[in-house]
């Protein structure tokens, strides 16, 4: 099986508190903090803590089906957060990672044209994403496995009853 790059519990706590150091040190003082939906709401918490910002919004992007099995083009899912409320702040969209890079050029160009300024920031960044991440823990090709989609989804047991 081919290596993949494991991010554990334990690890993500730690690049939460260094990409938020990469932040501070670089004197982005960002108003709000855009994640995108689901692995960069993990990001997003962690570095609204550590950078003292409770200002925090979400985008819907689905993108990715599986492993390495996409759509074609990202999409924004409903409900889109309206970029009037954006106007005139300065932006840190947090994700997961930048692999093609489609899914952060979608919502970097979504706010381009109306906040004062917009920077990104990933945990991972692959050397093929189409942007280029201002802040960036760890740079890996491989596939990551992330601690919150490493395991199947909790289902219901067939045949029980579920109780507390
Ligand atoms: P992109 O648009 O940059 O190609 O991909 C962005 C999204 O795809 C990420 O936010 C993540 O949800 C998913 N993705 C891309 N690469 C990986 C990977 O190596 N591992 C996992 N678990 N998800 C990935």
């Amino acid at each position: 099986a081919e290596e993949r790059e494991e991010l554990t519990w334990e690890l993500f706590g730690s690049a939460g508190r260094e990409l938020a150091r990469t932040v501070a040190d670089d004197g982005y003082a960002p108003d709000l903090i855009l994640s995108i939906a689901r692995g960069g709401l993990f990001v997003a918490g962690s570095l609204g803590y550590a950078l003292d910002v409770k200002n925090l919004h979400v985008m819907n992007v689905e993108f990715y089906t599986g492993v390495d099995q996409r759509l074609d083009l990202p999409v924004m899912l409903p409900p889109v957060p309206n970029v009037v409320d954006l106007t005139s702040k300065k932006v840190l969209i947090a994700d997961d990672v930048a692999d093609t890079g489609a899914t952060l050029k979608l919502v970097r160009d979504y706010c381009l044209d109306h906040v004062a300024e917009v920077r990104c920031a990933v945990i991972y960044e692959k050397p093929q994403s189409t942007v280029k991440c201002e802040y960036v823990w760890r740079r890996t090709d491989r596939w990551i496995n992330f601690p919150w989609s490493v395991l199947p989804p909790v289902v219901q047991r067939s045949g029980q009853v579920l109780d507390a």
